[in-house]
């Protein structure tokens, strides 16, 4: 596996802006997993919250394509549960930022389906438009 470190536009400035964002060291994370553990998406996610800030410090590409980041809710149990008092939560929030300034909005209304549209609470359709456009 290759790791890339440059400096500058390289994926180590994406953990720049990720701890610059969410005001968290990632170095701090000592992989121990309890966030992954306590997480209630964890099988909807692609990469496990411990993983992705492993991802991050080892500057891996692929983190902002990563289903995890929308898959994330929030709901800060990692938060509560972590022993280097690492707000998982706000991590994922800053990769949502950084992945809607750089790839534009990630859902339209256009986009949505007849269906989906029909069902779906429209309070859930707003917060769902809010969550994914920039
Ligand atoms: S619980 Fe905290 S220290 Fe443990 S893997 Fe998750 S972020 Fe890292
Ligand atoms: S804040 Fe996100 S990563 Fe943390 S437990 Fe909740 S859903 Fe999982």
């Amino acid at each position: 596996m290759t790791i890339m470190i440059r400096a500058g536009g390289g994926p180590d400035e994406l953990l720049h802006k990720v701890e610059a964002l969410s005001g968290q060291s990632l170095f701090g994370c000592y992989q121990c997993g309890t966030c992954a553990a306590g997480c209630p998406f964890y099988e909807a996610m692609d990469l496990l919250p411990d993983a992705l800030i492993r991802h991050l410090t080892l500057g891996l590409p692929g983190v902002l394509e990563r289903r995890t980041i929308w898959i994330c809710v929030g709901c800060e149990s990692c938060v509560e549960r972590c022993p280097r008092a690492i707000d998982v939560a706000r991590v994922m929030e800053a990769l949502r930022q950084i992945r809607l300034q750089e790839g534009g909005d990630q859902l339209a209304v256009a986009q949505l389906q007849d269906e989906a549209l029909r069902e779906l609470p429209p309070i859930a359709i707003v917060a769902s438009l809010r969550r994914h456009t920039g």
